[in-house]
């Protein structure tokens, strides 16, 4: 079972669940960049992304996205990210639109997909993510309505679900998770520290959609295998 989203460089994280066979751990900026390449360099079935999260961009300048761009190059991450737009916890909205324009724009460029956050701003993540047609990646715990996620469903973009989809009373979520093909779903757990969520997760979209959890493990694997590229 892959979780597709774990960062398990940040302290409070633990390791994975037993049955968890491969994660993804994003990152969040430079200063976590050599902490998630050395953390996954002992392990075949660890991976890592470089971005800029958009909680971090104060941190970050102009410059910084050459770093990112050489990184890249030298490191071969399996996707760009984190990153993407949150209009809940930054207030600059214009530099955050720039730092996640220059990374849509490398993840085309070196043919990566994107791991995106999208926090009240999923219209104006779908709005970028059209002006780039090789574009492609999974927008993480998402968040956003039924009809923006067939838009960008139909822009062939992937949907993390984390423990949000645990709550029996989130009828949106579970409303989206009936929606979607089951091609279109990876699970995660972000940056929770309960390393058995991550079935838990899987239990509940088997549920919703009616199905085995070993189905919904099976495809969410091959789901992420694909997008990533791994083996
Ligand atoms: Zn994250």
């Amino acid at each position: 079972m892959i979780n597709s989203h774990i960062h398990l460089d940040f302290d409070l994280v633990k390791s994975p669940s037993k049955t968890t066979t491969g994660v993804v751990v994003p990152s969040t900026g430079k200063e976590n960049w050599d902490n998630v390449i050395n953390f996954c360099s002992s392990d075949n079935n660890r991976h890592f992304a470089l971005g800029i999260h958009p909680w971090f961009i104060d941190d970050h300048q102009m410059l910084d996205l050459h770093s990112l761009e050489v990184r890249i190059e030298d490191e071969k991450p399996v996707a760009v990210g984190e990153c993407g737009l949150d209009y809940i916890k930054v207030k600059d909205r214009n530099k955050q639109r720039y730092f996640f324009d220059e990374q849509v724009a490398l993840a085309t460029r070196f043919d990566l997909p994107l791991i995106i956050h999208s926090v009240q701003a999923t219209e104006d993540v779908t709005d970028l993510l059209k002006s780039y047609s090789k574009s492609r990646g999974v927008i993480h715990a998402y968040s956003g309505s039924l009809q923006e996620a067939e838009i960008l469903m139909k822009l062939g973009f992937l949907f993390g679900f984390s423990h949000n989809l645990s709550n029996p009373h989130a009828y949106k979520l579970h409303d989206i998770v009936k929606f979607l093909p089951l091609e279109s779903i990876l699970i995660e757990t972000d940056d929770h520290n309960n390393p058995d969520e991550l079935i838990q997760i899987a239990e509940r979209v088997a549920r919703i959609k009616k199905i085995t959890v070993e189905q919904v493990i099976k495809q969410c694997d091959q789901n992420a295998c694909k997008l990533f590229n791994l083996d």
